[in-house]
């Protein structure tokens, strides 16, 4: 850990902000001498290594860390150590069950009307081929068509190939492929990834439906779905080989881990910041969401390093199997139910480790108009927006209660060619974006966390 030695200049900083405004104050902008702090707690953020060191330690030796998996076991002893370091008073386990799945060797061939390798990844929760699966596609665009060519279905492979809209557009086939060609007699679903990129498959989770049967899912490329859909378009009926040894395991135990600065004066208040431990096994999970952990723990310890110790607790939680679902979100919510309104925020890294760009918020504007005084400071980062959308999968669940919920924004427009794919590794996180992105946690949350408004910043008047 590096630790400087706190500034006598920083030392005077943090004693005003202590003798500022009084703590009961209903005032809802921040006191000015923060801002001064805020612009120690950047500097030395960006000028900090602990974020790269612990990424590169969580991608190099910890290793593929689903939910439920040894991986994740490792992640856990590293997030404990990572958290003393960091400077947490309290560090703890609080056990969730969560599905898991082995995802076991797989491949697909092309073997009808020429023999070529198909780049593909299995979907998450998918079952196993049980052997080789070989059989003729069907190659469709979206839902409508599966509908309109049911009576083509049985016995076949059904490649799934829409557009690339959006994220959510396109996670719904992912979803729900599998049970939908199985509806109409399907032995398998193959699909255009949720993402995009050079020849790249995106695993994710899938879901099947009760009352159909259970049938392999696995993402192609966007080229290799194209390619099928072609072949099927020409009439040449192509026909796939598909291998998966996947399984699905008992529900089984995992956990959140969390560890928190005590804050000085009302320590029973909590400023949360989250980002998820658990991550797809086919590259290291670096920017989703491995970044987003490091960029919670090492803000955590640049104010430790600073000797700065906010009036309220600063609790960071890392969350397990956000990717199969987000049973760890829920269990903090449902463990936590009698003490939501000491929740005064909960803050979420879940979009990607790219320059920053913001907060993203889920309240109305006045909520929104009453955070962004929090977050001007931070503009010689580019971190100075405060707008209504997206807070987070894991941290839901509390804004469904009625926390503050906040998302850590990113310029983030070229994620989803790695997001849950191969290429998604230490070396696709920039280490200056890394900096930058945990001078704005630092600075925010300190922000939020001292403050002498009262919180939470109330939705409405
Ligand atoms: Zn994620």
């Amino acid at each position: 850990m590096s630790r400087l030695i706190a500034p006598l200049g920083l030392i005077a900083l943090v004693a005003l902000v202590a003798c500022s405004p009084s703590p009961d104050a209903r005032t809802d902008a921040p006191p000015p001498a923060t801002d001064l702090v805020l612009e120690t707690i950047m500097t030395h953020a960006l000028a900090d290594t602990f974020a790269l060191d612990a990424l590169r330690e969580l991608c190099d030796v910890v290793g593929p860390r689903l939910a439920g998996s040894e991986g994740m076991r490792r992640a856990h002893a590293w997030a404990e150590r990572r958290l003393r370091e960091a400077g947490a008073d309290t560090i703890w386990r609080e056990p969730v069950t969560v599905p898991r799945w082995e995802r076991g060797v797989e491949w697909a061939r092309l073997v009808h009307p020429y023999e070529a390798p198909l780049t593909m990844l299995g979907l998450g929760l998918s079952v196993g081929t049980g052997g080789v699966l070989e059989a003729e596609v069907l190659a469709v665009r979206d839902w409508d068509e599966l509908e309109a060519r049911r009576d083509e279905v049985p016995g076949k492979i059904v490649v799934f190939d829409p557009p690339w809209r959006s994220y959510g557009y396109n996670v719904d086939y992912r979803s729900n492929a599998a049970s939908r060609a199985a509806a109409h007699g399907a032995v398998a679903a193959l699909i255009r990834p949720a993402g995009f990129g050079q020849n790249t498959p995106h695993t994710g989770v899938m879901r099947y439906a009760d009352d159909h049967p259970r049938i392999p899912a696995a993402s192609l490329t966007e080229e290799g779905a194209a390619r099928l859909h072609r072949l099927s378009d020409r009439g040449l009926r192509p026909r796939v080989a598909l291998s998966m040894e996947a399984r699905v395991l008992e529900d089984g135990p995992c956990a959140n881990v969390i560890g928190e600065l005590r804050g000085r004066e009302r320590p029973e208040e909590i400023v949360l910041i989250a980002g998820h431990l658990d991550a797809w096994d086919t590259g290291d999970g670096a920017h989703d969401d491995g970044a987003g952990c490091v960029i919670m723990l090492a803000a955590l310890e640049t104010l430790d390093d600073l000797g700065l110790r906010p009036r309220r607790t600063i609790r960071v939680v890392l969350y397990t199997s956000e990717e199969y679902g987000g049973q760890g979100g829920r269990s903090y919510a449902e463990r936590h139910a009698g003490a939501i309104d000491r929740h005064v925020l909960a803050l979420e890294s879940d979009a990607g480790c790219y320059a920053p760009a913001g907060f993203s918020v889920r309240a109305d504007s006045t909520a929104i108009a009453r955070l962004a005084p929090y977050a001007a400071p931070l503009a010689r980062l580019g971190a100075d927006s405060v707008y209504a959308g997206w807070a987070g999968v894991d941290i839901g669940p509390l804004v469904e209660r009625g926390v503050l919920g906040v998302g850590h924004r990113v310029h983030n427009d070229g994620y989803f060619a790695l997001h849950h794919g191969p290429a998604d590794v230490f070396e696709a996180v920039d280490p200056e974006d890394l900096a930058a992105n945990v001078a704005t946690v630092a600075a925010f949350v300190y922000a939020v966390a001292d403050s002498p408004a009262t919180l939470p910043i109330p939705e409405a008047d």
